[in-house]
């Protein structure tokens, strides 16, 4: 056993569980409207391309995952994927190239680079905190510290494919 043999980085389901647990501190809440209740979660199928984590409010009947706010928001990687990059990231003294991100997580560089630079950026506010330890919990948010909101121009990091 090692760090990196926890399920969240390994399994895309919970890797969102664990993400759903720092996000919402066990209690979802809809990033759109803000409700606490009505919210199912969608059985992911991928033959109907419906992906791992999605939530639907039945107050305001949109979809949503616990991603959203957050700096994994618009990647295309595997969430598990970009978890192990946070982690090599934060666990590292003298951090880790966008290059080692390629070759370790087997992802493109271009990817690589993107995740890094967001999660550099995140760390450089000062807002994200090591994965696991203690998380303190509050439900008055739907984003936790650790976890920045939505960064300051999410639209010039364009989207993360692994292709
Ligand atoms: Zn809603």
């Amino acid at each position: 056993m090692s760090a990196l043999s926890r399920p969240e980085f390994h399994s895309e389901e919970a890797a969102f569980a664990h993400l759903e647990k720092i996000v919402w501190a066990g209690e979802p809440v809809c990033p759109h409207c803000g409700s606490l209740d009505r919210l199912t979660k969608v059985k992911a199928n991928p033959e109907k391309r419906i992906r791992v984590g999605l939530w639907r409010c039945g107050s305001c009947k949109k979809q949503f995952r616990a991603t959203v706010g957050t700096v994994f928001e618009h990647i295309r990687l595997p969430l598990h994927k970009a978890l192990q990059a946070v982690y090599l990231m934060t666990s590292s003294k003298k951090g880790i190239s966008a290059h080692q991100l390629h070759r370790v997580l087997e992802i493109t560089y271009k990817s690589a680079w993107f995740l890094a630079h967001r999660i550099r950026e995140a760390m450089r506010d000062g807002n994200l905190a090591p994965m696991g330890g203690d998380i303190p919990a509050t439900t008055d948010a739907p984003t936790h510290s650790c976890l920045p909101s939505a960064s300051p121009q999410p639209s010039s990091f364009g989207s993360i494919n692994e292709s």
